[in-house]
C-alpha cells in the first residue's frame, strides 16, 4: 500500500529511474497514486512523493474524481523547450500548508509516453505547464523550494524546521523507518528485477 511521504524523507531528494515496462503493477500503482492525490486535494502527484523512484507522476488539474476523463499519467517526462517566464502560487503534497509563489517557464514542450504507452510530445501553457514542471522537478530529486529566493525561504525556516522535527519524531517513535533502511529499500526498489519493477528483491 501506497503513501504520500512527507519532507524530508529520502525518496523526495532521489533521482527516479526510467520506466522500463508499462505493465499491471504499473497500472496498479497509478491507481493508487490519484486515490492518494484525490483525498489529499492535489492537482498532481510524482512518483517520488509516494517512495517510489521512477520515473513517472499523474495529474488532473480539476482535483475532481468525478472527472477521470482528465486525469493524466506521463512516463519518462521531458520538457524540451521551455519560454517565457512567470510567476504564480504553488504548494505540494509534501510540504502540506507550504505555499509560495514561484517562477517558471509559461510555455513548455514536454514528451512523454502516456499509459497506453505512446510517445506523446505538447506545446502547454499556464497551470498544466506549471504543474508539469513541478512534478517532473520532483523526479529529479527537486523540491519547489529550493527554487525560491535565499530571502523567501528564510521566511519559511519555521515551518521546514517544524517538517523535520515532526519527521525525526516520527523515526524516534518508529513510526518512520531510519533513513538508512529507506535509502536500501528505494535502491532495491531501483534496481531492475525479473519480477516486476514494483517487486522488492528479498522483500
Ligand atoms: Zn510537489
Amino acid at each position: 500500500m501506497l503513501r504520500i511521504v512527507s519532507y524530508p524523507h529520502p525518496a523526495l531528494r532521489y533521482e527516479s529511474r526510467p520506466i522500463l515496462e508499462i505493465d499491471d503493477a504499473f497500472r496498479a500503482a497509478v491507481r493508487e497514486m490519484f486515490t492518494l492525490m484525490y483525498a489529499a486535494k492535489g492537482i498532481g502527484l510524482a512518483a517520488n512523493q509516494v517512495a517510489l523512484p521512477f520515473q513517472f507522476f499523474v495529474l488532473n488539474l480539476t482535483a475532481d474524481p468525478e472527472q477521470p476523463d482528465e486525469e493524466e499519467v506521463y512516463i519518462n517526462p521531458e520538457i524540451v523547450k521551455r519560454h517565457g517566464s512567470v510567476e504564480d502560487e504553488e504548494g505540494c503534497l509534501s510540504l502540506p500548508g507550504l505555499y509560495s509563489k514561484v517562477r517558471r517557464a509559461k510555455k513548455i514542450r514536454v514528451r512523454a509516453y502516456d499509459i497506453q504507452g505512446n510517445l506523446v510530445e505538447r506545446d502547454v501553457d499556464d497551470l498544466l505547464s506549471r504543474a508539469i514542471q513541478h512534478e517532473t522537478d520532483h523526479l529529479r530529486g527537486k523540491l519547489f523550494i529550493d527554487t525560491l529566493d535565499p530571502l523567501v525561504l528564510h521566511g519559511f525556516s519555521e515551518r521546514i524546521r517544524g517538517y523535520e522535527l515532526e519527521y525525526r519524531q516520527g523515526q524516534t517513535q518508529g513510526l518512520i523507518p531510519a533513513n538508512d533502511e529507506l535509502l536500501r529499500r528505494l535502491g532495491c526498489l531501483a534496481r531492475p528485477s525479473p519480477e516486476g519493477i514494483f517487486t522488492e528483491p528479498g522483500a
